[in-house]
C-alpha cells in the first residue's frame, strides 16, 4: 500500500514539469527493471506481417492461392520381391503469382538409404547397452537399402527431363518457365524395395506371418511410395526440407487415378472410391450395398473366405484395382490376401456424400477385436469431428491393421493392436489394447481432417496436426466412454510440464525432445483448458470450427490458427499462446496470504470491548503469571491506586465520544455513507511460482458451511506476473480457501494452493533392502561344510 501512495506522489511531482529538476540531485540511479509483460502482443514480434493471401484476421487473403497437382498412377507390387513397380504422370498447375523455373519432389523413401542425411545423422543414446531390435535394424541395413531406384523422368513430348536429387528431395529443371495459371505434365517411372517395418521402422513396409503356426501369407502398406511434388507456398516458397524422419509432410491438393496391380487373390483397401467393383464376387458386391444402411459393420470379404485364400494362395496372376480420389492431398493403399472386410455406412448432413463408407481390414490374428472395435471405431470418428470441424468430405473412411502402429493418409489409416497370443495358442488382451486400438483409430481417422484437409505443414509443425487431432480424439474418447484412459486431461500434463529437457511447442519437428508430450498431449490439454475453463465451450467451438471450414483444403500456419481462435471469440489469448506454446513454464498459482479487512464499528463502547476482549486473548506476561500468589503493592495498599489504576487504554474518553458523534453526524455525506459499511474485505496475494499466467479459480469455503468458486481471469497478472494481491468482498466470513479446486488448469503443485495450508498426507511402502552382495561360490553350485576346511594343526 504504502509502495502504491509513493507512487503516486512521485508521479505527481514529475508531471510538474521544472519541479521534476529536484530528483536529479546526483547521477540517475535506476536499477533493472524486472517487469515481464506476459500480455504483450505477437503481432509485429513473432507473428509475420498478415498479407494478401493470409490476412491479419487469420483467414486466407482475398488473394490465397495454392498449387493443383494431379496423378494418375500404375502400380504393381512385386510380392516374392517385397517392391512395387510404378509410373505415374504428374499434372503441375501453377496458381502462384511466382514464374517457376522448377520443381521440388518428395522421395521420403530415401531416408532409408545407407548414406541418407537420416541415417548418418542418426543419434543414439549414451549408455552401453544393445537391443535385439536394434542389432537387427543394423544387420538389415548391412544387406539391403531402400529408397528410389530406375528413376526415369520424361517430358510429355517423351523426352528425358534433366533433375537431381538432393538426399530426399529432386529437382526437375523445366524445359520453359512455367508461369502463372500455365500446366507442366510428365512421367516418372520408378521401383521401390519396401521395408520390413518390423525391422527398420517407419510409416508403410510389409509384414510376413512365417513363425511355425502361422500361414506364411504377408500384409503390404504402401505410403509415401510414389515421387510426390513439394509444396509451394505463399509464405515459404519451395518447402525443401529434407526428410530426417520426424517432421512427416505436407502436400498439393490434387486428382488421383490410380491402379493397383497385384496378385488375384489379395484385397486391396487404397485412398478413394473403388472404380471398377466388378473386381469383387457378386456376393461380395451385394454385401458392400448392404453394408450402406447396416447398423452394424457387415462383412464383405468374410473371415471364411480370407482363410481360404491364406490356405491355397493363387500361383500365378494378378487382378489390377483401381481407385479415384477428388481433391486430396496424397495416396495409400495396402494389399493382402489376409484381409477380412468388413464395412457400415455412416450418415451424415452432407449432399455430396450423405453417407461415408467406415470400412476395416484385418487379418485373422487381429479377431476378434478388429471385428468388435475398428469400423464402429471410425464412424464414431466421423460423427464427433463432423461436429467439431466440418462435414467429412470424402466417400470413405477406412482402417487398416497391419505392421504400423499408428499412420494417416486421406481416407486410410494403418493400425497396429492385436489380441495377444499365449504360447498354448489361447487368445487374450488387455485394457490397454483395447484402448489402445479404439484409441489410435480415432486418432488416425481424425487426421483425415487434421491435416489431411486442414492441410498444415507437418514438417514444420507437428502440434498443428498432432495437438489439434489428440484434443479432439480426447473428445471423440470421452464421447464414447466416460471412463475411457484417454490423454488430455490437465492432471495428467503436469509432470512434463515441470520436467527437464523441454522445449517449446513451437519448435521444428525434428528437434522437438519428449516428442509424444510436447506435440501431442501438451497442445491437446492446452486446448482443452482453452475451452473448458478459458474461453468456454461456446466460443471455443465456434472459433474451432470457423478454423477447420476457413483453412479447409487450403494451407494454415500457426498464426492463422492462432489469429482465427481470437478473433472469432473477440478474447485476446496471446498470453495464452505466449505460455503454452512459445515457453517451457508450468503453472503454478500459489495463494501465499489471505488478509481480511473490515471497519471498525461505529459504537465506540462496541470497540472498545472488541478492543479489550482482543487484548484479554492474549497470553498473560510469564513474569505475571510465575508472581500469583504473590501481592503486590497496589494490591496490598489502596492507597497507592488512582484514575490509571481503575481505566486502561480501552476506555472510551470524552473526547473520543465528540469526535465520533461529530463524524456521525457531520457534513461529510461520503465518510457517513462509508461509515456504514460493514461488510468483510478479504484479500488473496497470489504468486506465479511456474511462470505461465493462468486465470486464478477461487474455491471460497465460508463459516456458514456453504463454499462458491469464483473465477479470476489471467488478465489480473497483467501488471506483476509474478505477485499480484486481489479483493473479494462478502457479507460471509471466510474459513479457507483453495486455487484450482476442481484440477482444471494443470497446477503442478497443490499443497500451496490452500490457506491456511493443511497437512498432504503421503503414504509409501516400506523401504526395500538392497540387494544381495555377489557371491560366485553359490552361482557356481558349489558349497561348504562346517568341515570342510579346518585349521592346519587340527589336520591329520
Ligand atoms: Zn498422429
Amino acid at each position: 500500500m504504502r509502495f502504491d501512495l509513493l507512487t503516486v506522489v512521485l508521479a505527481l511531482t514529475l508531471a510538474g514539469g521544472p519541479v521534476a529538476a529536484q530528483v536529479s540531485q546526483g547521477p540517475v540511479q535506476q536499477t533493472v527493471g524486472s517487469f515481464d509483460d506476459k500480455f504483450r502482443q505477437f503481432e509485429g514480434e513473432d507473428w509475420p506481417t498478415p498479407t494478401d493471401y493470409r490476412n491479419a484476421s487469420g483467414a486466407p487473403g482475398y488473394r490465397y492461392w495454392q498449387q493443383q497437382v494431379d496423378y494418375d498412377i500404375d502400380v504393381s507390387l512385386n510380392e516374392a520381391g517385397r517392391s512395387l513397380t510404378g509410373v505415374e504422370t504428374i499434372t503441375y498447375t501453377n496458381n502462384s503469382p511466382d514464374q517457376l523455373g522448377y520443381l521440388w519432389l518428395l522421395l521420403d523413401q530415401q531416408n532409408y538409404r545407407r548414406a541418407s542425411l537420416a541415417e548418418r545423422s542418426r543419434t543414439v543414446g549414451a549408455d552401453t547397452t544393445l537391443t535385439v531390435p536394434e542389432v537387427l535394424r543394423v544387420q538389415r541395413f548391412q544387406d539391403w537399402e531402400g529408397g528410389f531406384n530406375d528413376l526415369k523422368i520424361t517430358g510429355a513430348d517423351g523426352r528425358d527431363l534433366t533433375f537431381s536429387i538432393t538426399d530426399s528431395l529432386l529437382r526437375i529443371d523445366l524445359p520453359e518457365t512455367l508461369g502463372t495459371g500455365e500446366s507442366f505434365s510428365f512421367t516418372i517411372a520408378f521401383t521401390l524395395p519396401l521395408p520390413e517395418t518390423r525391422v527398420v521402422g517407419g510409416r508403410s513396409g510389409y509384414e510376413c506371418f512365417t513363425r511355425e503356426w502361422e500361414d506364411g501369407n504377408c500384409i503390404f502398406l504402401a505410403a509415401q511410395w510414389f515421387p510426390r511434388l513439394a509444396a509451394y507456398s505463399d509464405y515459404e516458397g519451395w518447402h525443401n526440407a529434407q526428410f530426417l524422419g520426424s517432421g512427416e509432410f505436407t502436400l498439393e491438393f490434387g486428382d488421383y487415378n490410380v491402379s493397383i496391380t497385384v496378385p488375384a487373390d489379395h484385397q486391396v483397401s487404397a485412398t478413394g472410391a473403388l472404380q471398377n467393383p466388378d473386381i469383387l464376387t457378386a456376393a461380395q458386391r451385394a454385401r458392400l450395398e448392404q453394408s450402406r444402411t447396416a447398423d452394424e459393420p457387415v462383412y464383405i470379404v468374410t473371415p471364411a473366405e480370407a482363410a481360404a485364400a491364406e490356405t491355397s494362395p493363387a500361383r500365378s496372376g494378378t487382378r489390377t484395382w483401381t481407385f479415384a480420389a477428388e481433391n486430396v492431398r496424397d495416396f495409400a493403399f495396402a494389399s493382402s490376401r489376409k484381409f477380412i472386410w468388413d464395412a457400415m455406412g455412416v450418415e451424415q448432413d452432407s449432399i455430396e456424400h450423405p453417407v461415408v463408407m467406415a470400412m476395416s481390414f484385418y487379418p485373422k490374428e487381429a479377431r476378434p477385436l478388429w471385428g468388435a472395435w475398428s469400423t464402429k471405431a471410425v464412424a464414431h470418428t466421423v460423427d464427433v469431428y463432423n461436429q467439431f470441424s466440418i462435414t467429412y468430405p470424402y466417400p470413405t473412411a477406412q482402417s487398416v491393421n497391419g505392421p504400423v502402429g499408428g499412420m494417416e493418409y486421406p481416407m486410410i489409416t494403418f493400425n497396429g493392436p492385436r489380441p495377444l497370443r499365449g504360447d498354448d495358442g489361447s487368445l487374450t488382451y488387455t485394457e490397454r489394447t483395447k484402448a489402445g486400438l479404439i484409441g489410435v483409430i480415432i486418432h488416425e481417422v481424425g487426421h483425415t481432417y487434421f491435416p489431411m484437409i486442414i492441410n498444415s505443414d507437418e514438417r514444420q509443425w507437428t502440434w498443428m496436426d498432432e495437438g489439434l487431432n489428440s484434443f479432439l480424439q480426447y473428445q471423440a474418447e470421452k464421447l464414447w466412454d466416460a471412463d475411457f484412459p484417454a490423454r488430455g486431461e490437465p492432471r495428467q500434463i503436469v509432470e512434463y510440464m515441470i520436467s527437464e529437457n523441454q522445449v517449446p511447442v513451437m519448435t521444428q519437428s525434428d528437434s522437438i525432445l519428449q516428442f509424444g508430450n510436447n506435440a501431442y498431449a501438451k497442445p491437446a490439454t492446452a486446448l482443452n483448458i482453452l475451452r473448458e475453463t478459458i474461453m468456454g465451450r461456446d466460443l471455443f467451438d465456434r472459433a474451432f470450427r470457423e478454423y477447420a471450414q476457413r483453412w479447409a483444403f487450403k494451407r494454415p500456419t500457426p498464426y492463422d490458427f492462432f489469429r482465427t481462435m481470437e478473433e472469432s471469440s473477440g478474447m485476446d489469448l496471446d498470453w495464452f499462446w505466449r505460455g503454452w506454446f512459445y515457453s517451457t513454464d508450468h503453472v503454478d498459482i500459489a495463494l501465499d496470504n489471505v488478509v481480511a479487512v473490515s471497519l471498525e464499528s461505529i459504537d465506540l463502547q462496541e470497540r472498545a470491548r472488541a478492543a479489550r476482549a482482543r487484548f484479554e486473548d492474549e497470553p498473560v506476561s510469564r513474569t505475571v503469571s510465575n508472581n500469583r500468589g504473590i501481592e503486590t503493592v497496589v494490591e496490598a495498599d489502596p492507597a497507592t491506586r488512582d484514575y490509571y489504576n481503575e481505566t486502561d487504554r480501552f476506555t472510551v474518553t470524552a473526547s473520543q465520544r465528540r469526535d465520533s458523534e461529530r463524524a456521525r453526524t457531520g457534513a461529510d455525506a461520503d465518510r457517513r455513507q462509508a461509515l456504514s459499511f460493514d461488510d468483510n474485505v478479504y484479500r488473496f496475494t497470489f504468486s506465479n511460482r511456474g511462470g505461465l499466467v493462468m486465470p486464478v479459480i477461487l474455491k471460497l469455503n465460508w463459516s456458514d458451511g456453504s463454499d462458491e468458486i469464483i473465477r479470476i481471469p489471467a488478465e489480473v497478472w497483467r501488471r506483476n506476473s509474478r505477485q499480484v494481491t486481489w479483493q473479494h468482498v462478502s457479507a460471509k466470513t471466510l474459513v479457507s480457501a483453495e486455487i484450482d479446486p476442481l484440477w482444471e488448469t494443470a497446477d503442478a503443485d497443490r499443497a500451496n494452493n490452500g490457506f491456511p495450508q493443511s497437512i498432504q498426507p503421503t503414504l509409501v511402502p516400506l523401504a526395500p533392502q538392497g540387494p544381495q552382495s555377489p557371491n560366485r561360490m553359490r552361482d557356481d553350485d558349489r558349497r561348504v561344510t562346517p568341515d570342510s576346511l579346518r585349521p592346519r594343526a587340527v589336520a591329520q
